[in-house]
């Protein structure tokens, strides 16, 4: 349970949350979360994110208190399924002795001296709700706000098969704080900026539909990352778009990165968390990742395959 995480804690002063690359909804509210709970029990604590995620857009909506951290003696990592997804934040966490991974995904392997993986729960911001309440920490406004962005995004708002009652009752409670989580839905669900319309106008251009409709996939180039200047939170939902098609079983959207594709994958029963993983990434069974060094039209082959294999 979360004795060991708790005592971890109490043990600390200086703590570092890290959550992953590519900075989404759950990492940045279960970390936000977490910080401003730790600051509540005297800890002095930051969240460090990667440089390439500090404009994301989520940071108009998150919670936080001005700290920082220059000696970790924890270092916690919140909603990474492996450590590659700590990205150049890894010298971070291993040149501290005392590591926390406290994750939702079923492909985590245990990277860190103590682990907390409940495949179960739809969001890390979940466990990190129930964490709280284990360590007695008050939460507030604040709090309550990045853990319903947290919650919220990574369950679809309450829509994706990985909702629970738990996760229902979580919600429950957290809208009974001053939150205004209408507008926090419309911010993560609704609205687009200008660019992200544009640059799904581009991705939508590269709809490929093969399977009799099961399999679909558009693909961002490098070249249009340019031209837009493109950030990831902004190509943040682009795979919802083949993942909308009413026959789609497996979705995916091809980001080319340099030195090969950053592919991301949606399903709709199948588990695609298993093809991530084969090719080095993981993720959840419905919704997974990896990158594959290798040309766009290579990538695409394999994955295709992949997904022919499994399909029903
Ligand atoms: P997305 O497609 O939104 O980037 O990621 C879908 C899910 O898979 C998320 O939960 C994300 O954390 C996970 N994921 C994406 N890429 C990777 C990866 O390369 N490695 C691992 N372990 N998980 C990933
Ligand atoms: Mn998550």
């Amino acid at each position: 349970m979360f004795t060991d995480i708790a005592n971890a804690i109490k043990n600390s002063n200086n703590i570092i949350i890290l959550p992953h690359k590519s900075a989404d909804g759950d990492c940045l509210g279960s970390s936000y979360a977490l910080k401003l709970g730790l600051l509540k029990l005297g800890k002095n604590a930051q969240v460090v994110v990667e440089k390439k995620d500090k404009d994301a857009k989520f940071f108009s909506i998150i919670k936080d208190a001005e700290t920082s951290v220059s000696t970790p003696d924890l270092v916690i990592a919140v909603d990474c399924g492996d450590i590659d997804r700590l990205d150049t934040r890894r010298d971070i966490f291993n040149s501290c002795e005392n590591t926390v991974n406290i994750d939702h995904h079923g492909t985590n392997d245990g990277f860190a001296k103590i682990n907390y993986i409940d495949a179960n729960a739809s969001a890390t911001g979940e466990i990190i709700f129930d964490l709280l309440e284990f360590m007695q920490i008050d939460i507030d406004d604040d709090i309550a706000q990045n853990l319903y962005i947290a919650i919220s995004s990574d369950s679809g708002r309450f829509s994706y098969s990985n909702t629970t009652k738990k996760t229902h009752e979580i919600a429950g409670k957290l809208i009974g704080y001053n939150i205004d989580f209408p507008y926090l839905n419309a911010f993560i669900f609704d609205k687009n900026s200008k660019k992200e319309l544009l640059l799904a106008k581009e991705a939508i251009k590269t709809l490929d539909v093969v399977a009799d409709g099961k399999i679909a996939s558009v693909t961002v180039t490098k070249k249009v990352i340019k031209k837009y200047k493109a950030t990831d939170s902004e190509l943040g939902g682009i795979v919802n778009y083949p993942r909308s098609i009413d026959t789609v079983q497996i979705a995916f959207y091809f980001k080319e990165v340099h030195g090969g594709v950053k592919v991301s994958m949606r399903s709709t029963g199948p588990d695609v968390s298993k093809i991530a993983k084969k090719y080095g990434g993981g993720g959840h069974e419905r919704a997974s990742g990896c990158t594959l060094n290798m040309p766009v039209k290579k990538a695409k082959k394999i994955m295709y395959n992949e997904a022919m294999a499994v399909i029903c």
